[in-house]
């Protein structure tokens, strides 16, 4: 049994065994810890006690993941864990908003249209990829090439009809080989081709524009700005407007992330087991691979590869979803918020040390007046973060506070699985979900709610943003309403 030693209203932390090096860190009020299951406690000290790990948190959000929870931190000077990356290698959230006031769209007819329009241009479900794009817009062989290896690069936006200037709006908007060149992207992508690790390279090229299945969605919002001086500040240079519709996208790098991440796994897993090197608490899930290594340097390229599909798929969906909004309501105009990844390790400093910081569904949470934000146009007032919640409860919009630095500048990734899927579709009712849609006179594509999906399935939101604020990492500044999810 793990236990959770409270040291604050939203703070825990949960001592090493012989209570070597630095607890791990646990942000939770007590309705969140107690919710906390053993196999995720187990699952964040063994992440914690693998090899080159120094410090590792479990958001409110945290439930048990891939060898380490989905709502972790893992900090490492010296080593990279592909696992904990997971196999939705960038899996992000972005927002765009759009200039036309909430009742605009208040007609039920009206929202039916924009659902049409963005299915017709960015279609769910797994294995699918574009449909009936712009010309210009559908992806070839060469141009996806371009995509992964340069991620959103000025000429990519311009071929893909992206605002260029979004690429700014970006956490990341480029991702580089090991070396830090994008000649050892074309290398390594050209041996993956090669040894036929990417079957159907062009499938899944074309996928570059769609959401995929599963939890991935896009959501279309109402902007509500909190009124305190502080959040409007940070509103203002967001680009949010209230009482506006706003887009809410989640997805990552489809079929091209899930096949690099997966063999990736198999690799290491080979070279574990021929050199004989134990798994981390017994669990293949941990394998890593210490810096420098060609095995480290070829994962941290496979990722960068899978990083720029994704950064390239979310900022084509938003192009394609404002061309829809465009076709249904002529004129309106529509800028990107942000995008932000919650599946990603990136190199940062962290306590004076440069290190690889794996969020395993959390997000990065740097305030203004942080010099890692210097270059951006966020300088003064730190970056948007942004958190799904469930479309019933909503979503929001947060920026990072100075207490942020205990948390190697993260915060979760959104409200957290509660229930596993077959739980979901054991326990809840598809009419009583339907209905609460209905009442909250929320639209979805398709004739049922994905029951697995229900908001019930997730963890309270409330309280899960309350621990964020009491545990002082972060503030909200807008609130999302759903007027309607696209979910397959
Ligand atoms: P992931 O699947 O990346 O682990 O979780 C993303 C988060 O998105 C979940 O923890 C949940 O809070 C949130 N979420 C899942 N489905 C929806 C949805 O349809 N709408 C909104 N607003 N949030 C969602
Ligand atoms: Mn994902
Ligand atoms: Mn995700």
């Amino acid at each position: 049994m793990n236990t959770i030693h409270k040291t604050d209203e939203a703070i825990g932390f949960i001592p090493l065994p012989g209570d070597k090096g630095k607890p791990i860190t646990v942000i939770g009020n007590d309705h969140i810890r107690a919710g906390f299951d053993e196999m995720c406690l187990q699952q964040i000290v063994n992440s914690r006690m693998a090899p080159g790990v120094t410090d590792t948190i479990l958001n409110p959000d945290g439930h048990a993941g891939y060898g380490a929870p989905i709502g972790c931190v893992m900090v490492s000077p010296t080593h990279i864990y592909p696992g904990p990356v997971g196999v939705d290698i960038k899996c992000s959230m972005s927002l765009l908003q759009m200039d036309i006031p909430e009742d605009v769209i208040a007609d039920k007819k009206t929202r039916r249209a924009l659902i049409n329009a963005i299915i017709e241009r960015t279609p769910t479900g797994a294995g699918r990829g574009q449909r009936s794009v712009k010309k210009g817009r559908r992806v070839g062989q060469e141009l996806g090439i371009r995509a992964v290896t340069e991620g959103a690069s000025p000429g990519v936006c311009e071929a893909l009809g992206i605002p260029p200037e979004w690429a700014d709006r970006c956490e990341d908007s480029a991702h580089v080989g090991h070396d830090g060149t994008i000649d050892a992207l074309g290398s390594r992508l050209e041996w993956i081709l090669d040894q036929k690790r990417i079957r159907n390279f062009g499938d899944k090229i074309g996928q570059l524009g769609s959401y995929g299945g599963g939890n991935h969605f896009g959501e279309c919002e109402i902007t509500r700005l909190i009124d305190r001086p502080s959040a409007r500040e940070a509103s203002d240079t967001f680009g949010l407007k209230d009482g506006h519709v706003s887009f809410l996208s989640h997805c990552g790098s489809r079929g091209f992330g899930n096949l690099l991440a997966t063999a990736q796994f198999k690799d290491l897993e080979r070279k574990f087991e021929k050199w004989s090197t134990p798994y981390p608490a017994g669990d293949k899930k941990l394998v890593y691979a210490p810096l420098g290594t060609p095995e480290a340097d070829a994962y941290i390229d496979d990722m960068s590869l899978g990083a720029n599909f994704a950064t390239v798929n979310h900022l084509l969906i938003n192009a394609l979803v404002l061309e829809a909004f465009q076709e249904v309501l002529p004129g309106t105009m529509g800028n990107l918020v942000y995008f932000i990844s919650h599946n990603i390790a990136r190199e940062e400093i962290v306590n004076g040390t440069k290190s690889w910081v794996h969020r395993k569904g959390a997000t990065r949470a740097v305030p203004g007046g942080h010099f890692s934000l210097a270059e951006t146009p966020f300088a003064e007032s730190g970056h948007p973060i942004l958190l799904p919640g469930n479309p019933r409860d909503g979503s929001v919009v947060m920026v990072a506070q100075g207490g942020a630095e205990r948390t190697a500048w993260s915060v979760n990734h959104g409200a957290g699985r509660q229930m596993g899927r077959k739980h979901a579709a054991r326990t809840l009712d598809q009419k009583s979900v339907d209905a609460e849609f209905d009442t909250s006179d929320i639209l979805f594509n398709g004739r049922k709610y994905p029951i697995d999906e229900a908001p019930d399935a997730y963890k309270n939101f409330q309280e899960v943003l309350h621990s964020v604020e009491a545990a002082g990492l972060a503030q909200t500044v807008a609130k999302l309403q759903a007027r309607f999810v696209i979910k397959d």
